[in-house]
């Protein structure tokens, strides 16, 4: 990329309107444009990333009392009479993940991607309702056309995977790396959909990509054509999982905890890794363990394990069946009547599979509930909330990337789509 001086660029961050407004954010601070300091494009993409990183907002305004103490048969009923009101021009995607009570107003179901890419194909749709975490409306802002409105009922959805890997933390990482290994790294970094799109677009600039739970495999076979080793981030077990399987060696790999020097490596260990695992991981598929599959095959010595790559090594080396969310439905639901399974992932999804396949057997691995927490936080008094609202004419919630970041993380996006 080109390191030529350039002048101040028009600065905004993350903006979420409505509720929580976010003021213009400088990336250049007051005076220095008049002193004649002159930044570099880098620099000024950097602090551009880091103001985005900065900005997000998960501060949800508290709801009108009204909508708190509203009965579920009234805000069911505010919820059809807005979408009968809105037509065509309102989407409302629904995550695999969420509760009943909000799927069953949801126009489509999906992972993350695939909501992104089905908000991009409705061109009539002005107001995308995105019932799922804020990783995920970010990602539908940035594939949506610039006339589309992308919302987040509650702002606090965001996710616990995500927020484990900060901007600033990223690029801390990427300083210390590239300083200490040189101009010849050889890294490509690679982000998980899971991500915020300041990483994202962090890795179209840094000439790495964007990966799904279903193309991890793919994306690293593509990083590994261009460079000598990838730093993964931010869930270190779909990266340790896929890496495996791919026959590269565990030490091989690096984990990299965020806040210590080098990841807290000795500078040997990060020269000899071909890939370098962020330290994070998923609250729902990282309590997947080992004796639960044990379990289920002692009491039934019939039942299929499926789990999800974000589930821990050991989870994934004794699964009969790993794949994404999409691939768990597929399997399941084409498998055989009478069949038996143990799903390791969210247990609203697993939940819906054995009520929508009643002539199998679908529980969890997991005995104890395992419901991603955040995800829950769309409640339907949000979703009334919100929908209320654009019938008033008023947008609330609304995720909106900043462009030049959004520019980025589409490059990134756009090579993962490139990889066959
Ligand atoms: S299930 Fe895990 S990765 Fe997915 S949104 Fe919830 S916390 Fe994030």
């Amino acid at each position: 990329m080109s390191a030529d001086p350039v002048t101040v660029a028009s600065p905004t961050g993350v903006l979420v309107a409505g509720a929580q407004e976010q003021g213009a954010i400088p990336i250049v601070p007051a005076g220095d444009e008049a002193c004649g300091y002159e930044y570099s494009y880098a620099d000024l993409f950097t602090e551009r990333l880091r103001a985005a990183g900065q900005a997000i907002s998960t501060v949800q305004v508290p709801l009108p009392p009204e909508y708190i103490h509203m009965a579920p048969e009234e805000l069911d009923a505010r919820i059809y009479r807005a979408k009968s009101l809105l037509g065509d021009r309102l989407f409302i995607l629904g995550h695999h993940y969420q509760r009943d009570e909000i799927i069953k107003f949801a126009d489509a179901r999906g992972d993350s991607f695939k909501l992104s890419q089905l908000a991009a194909a409705r061109p009539t749709a002005s107001h995308l309702v995105f019932c799922g975490v804020h990783f995920m409306a970010e990602s539908a802002d940035i594939l949506s056309g610039a006339d589309q409105q992308v919302i987040l009922p509650n702002l606090s959805a965001g996710c616990s995977m995500a927020d484990m890997a900060s901007t600033d933390d990223v690029l801390a990482c990427w300083d210390q790396l590239t300083s200490e290994l040189g101009d010849d790294h050889g890294i490509i970094p690679v982000t998980y959909m899971n991500s915020a799109a300041a990483l994202k677009a962090f890795c179209g600039h840094h000439g790495g990509i964007v990966c799904t739970s279903s193309n991890a495999r793919s994306v690293l076979n593509w990083a590994f054509e261009r460079g000598r080793r990838v730093l993964f981030f931010p869930d270190q077990h779909l990266g340790r999982n896929t890496a495996l399987a791919m026959g590269i060696p565990i030490e091989e790999m690096a984990l990299w905890t965020p806040g210590a020097y080098l990841g807290g490596q000795a500078l040997d260990a990060i020269e000899r890794s071909r890939v370098i695992l962020w330290r994070g991981h998923c609250s729902v598929h990282g309590r997947f363990r080992p004796e639960q599959i044990t379990a289920a095959r002692s009491s039934d010595p019939n039942v299929n394990i499926i789990v999800h790559p974000e589930c821990p090594r050991e989870v994934v080396d004794r699964a009969d069946y790993v794949g994404s969310t999409e691939y768990i439905i597929k399997v399941v639901t084409e498998a055989p009547e009478g069949t038996s399974w143990a799903v390791g992932t969210e247990i609203h999804l697993v939940n819906r599979l054995q009520s929508e396949l009643p002539g199998k057997r679908v529980v969890c691995l997991d005995p104890v509930v395992c419901p991603c927490s955040t995800m829950y936080r769309v409640h339907p008094a949000y979703l009334a909330w919100a929908l209320d609202n654009l019938v008033s004419g008023n947008v609330v919630n609304r995720i909106q990337v900043d462009e030049t970041v959004a520019q980025w993380a589409r490059i990134a996006l756009d090579r993962m789509l490139s990889v066959p």
